[in-house]
């Protein structure tokens, strides 16, 4: 049996002769050898070699209660024993389910109180394809299919959703994206602003979608999906101006908006959804991800009165062996109590998020970074050679970005990069102690990548 005791090489060569990773060029890695996770409690990861490293993207993104919540373990087992698996196919359904959809309608904004389970972001992605098209469908206006996003963000690793998404990487592998799909451009004012003010970018960038649909047919065009803040694009935070054009746009074109949830969802925001921090008014929301705090896989869509009674008129011929689980919507409930009950979100609006967002802006001040951005506990910079002209590195340089990423490794700090800007997504939890701890050991390794 492979345990935890075994000699980090051992275990590395294991990993490397039978296990694929996801995005990972996986012949490098077999030369490197994987850092081996063993624990995790809190913030903290412990590795192999007995490291302990400050989780700052809290896994991928989604352990938003931090690791090692025995509660969440108690509610898996009685639910395991109790009523490990049922399906909700064929006219049947089962408490855990029941009692999460009504949470989340409750939580939701608007009158979005309908929820569509699913195993994954990614499944909940390919959920809304179906959904929005056979909507307009039902409604009489079946050309009504393409699918408005932009370029650079990410939705999920399906053929669907990754059709949705927008990067270049992804579609050049593997025959994507699917038919009626249009990207268009991000509101990424630092790279792509040129002269333009932030505010004036944020218009241009959302007229951009009502070109789109004025080129494509206004009778074409079904929805228009986007993450209030782009998360795996660079934590992208369009400027003020952005989402109120957008939202007049979808309202004008009577085009429905799906806001993607499965990052900014579940506190990261400060809400409940970035849709409320930033005031948007969906018609579909995907989520996933925080929902369990990674605890368990469990994503959905959750939808509007109006959707769901459209789709309500038929059988809507989709769904998942995992819609619903009954192991994992349990442990879903579970962590939106404690969400809810230790009053999490406060501690990300009255204490976490002002003391990270004053240490985090404080960046700027460093040569390697020109932006800081942050939006409640999701933050970026931008690497760059020279701060007045925004400039990129040139590609010979490496990437920066990369280079910076394993420093902080070095240092026991995980933060990702996407090209040459860093990110950082904490559990919500973390204490000012653990703020101060995260910016020295991101500040050293931005020096220790400066002098290189
Ligand atoms: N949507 C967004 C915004 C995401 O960030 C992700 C995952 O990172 C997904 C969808 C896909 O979710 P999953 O990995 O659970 O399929």
């Amino acid at each position: 049996t492979i345990t935890n005791h075994m000699p980090t090489e051992e275990l590395q060569a294991l990993d490397a002769a039978h296990h694929m990773h996801p995005f990972t060029a996986n012949g490098e890695l077999a030369q490197k050898g994987a850092r081996v996770i063993t624990r995790a409690d809190g913030v903290t990861l412990t590795d192999s070699e007995g490291n302990q490293i400050l989780d700052a993207m809290a896994g991928l993104w989604c352990v938003n209660i931090g690791y090692g919540r025995d509660e969440l373990a108690d509610v898996a087992a009685r639910q395991m024993r109790e009523l490990p698996y049922y399906n909700t196919f064929f006219q049947t359904t089962h408490r855990p389910a029941i009692e999460l959809a009504q949470k989340i309608a409750q939580l939701a904004p608007g009158d979005l109180n309908n929820v569509f389970f699913a195993g994954s972001g990614s499944e909940a992605n390919d959920t809304n394809i179906r959904m929005v098209r056979h909507y307009w469908a039902l409604k009489g206006k079946p050309s009504k299919s393409i699918i408005i996003s932009r370029k650079n963000a990410y939705h999920g690793s399906s053929v669907g959703s990754g059709s949705l998404g927008g990067m270049s990487a992804m579609h050049e592998q593997g025959g994507l994206p699917i038919p009626d799909v249009h990207h268009i451009n991000q509101p990424n004012w630092w790279a792509e602003g040129g002269d333009m003010s932030p505010e004036d970018f944020g218009i241009a960038r959302a007229q951009e979608l009502e070109q789109a649909i004025l080129e494509l047919g206004e009778d074409r065009v079904a929805a228009f999906i986007a993450e209030p803040v782009q998360g795996a694009g660079g934590v992208i935070v369009a400027p003020d101006s952005y989402w109120p054009e957008v939202q007049k746009i979808c309202d004008k074109y009577e085009i429905l908006l799906i806001a993607d949830e499965v990052i900014c969802g579940f506190g990261r925001t400060g809400e409940w959804f970035g849709s409320q921090k930033l005031d948007i008014r969906p018609d579909i929301m995907t989520i996933a991800k925080g929902l369990s705090s990674g605890y368990a896989p469990i994503g959905g869509s959750v939808v509007s009165d109006e959707v769901a009674s459209v789709i309500a008129q038929s059988e809507f011929n989709h769904g998942y062996t995992y819609s619903g689980h009954p192991v994992a919507a349990a442990v879903a409930l579970e962590n939106l109590r404690i969400l809810e009950e230790e009053n999490i979100l406060g501690h990300v609006r009255d204490v976490a998020a002002p003391y990270l967002k004053e240490k985090w802006e404080s960046l700027v001040a460093h040569p390697l970074v020109g932006e800081a951005k942050i939006v409640g506990m999701m933050g970026s910079i931008a690497l760059t050679p020279h701060k007045e002209s925004r400039a990129a590195f040139a590609a010979e340089t490496g990437t920066v970005g990369y280079i910076c990423r394993e420093r902080c490794f070095a240092n026991n700090l995980v933060m990702r990069h996407v090209g040459d800007r860093m990110i950082i997504s904490p559990p919500l939890i973390l204490k000012p102690e653990e703020i101060d701890m995260l910016m020295d050991r991101a500040l050293t390794s931005l020096d220790e990548c400066y002098a290189q």
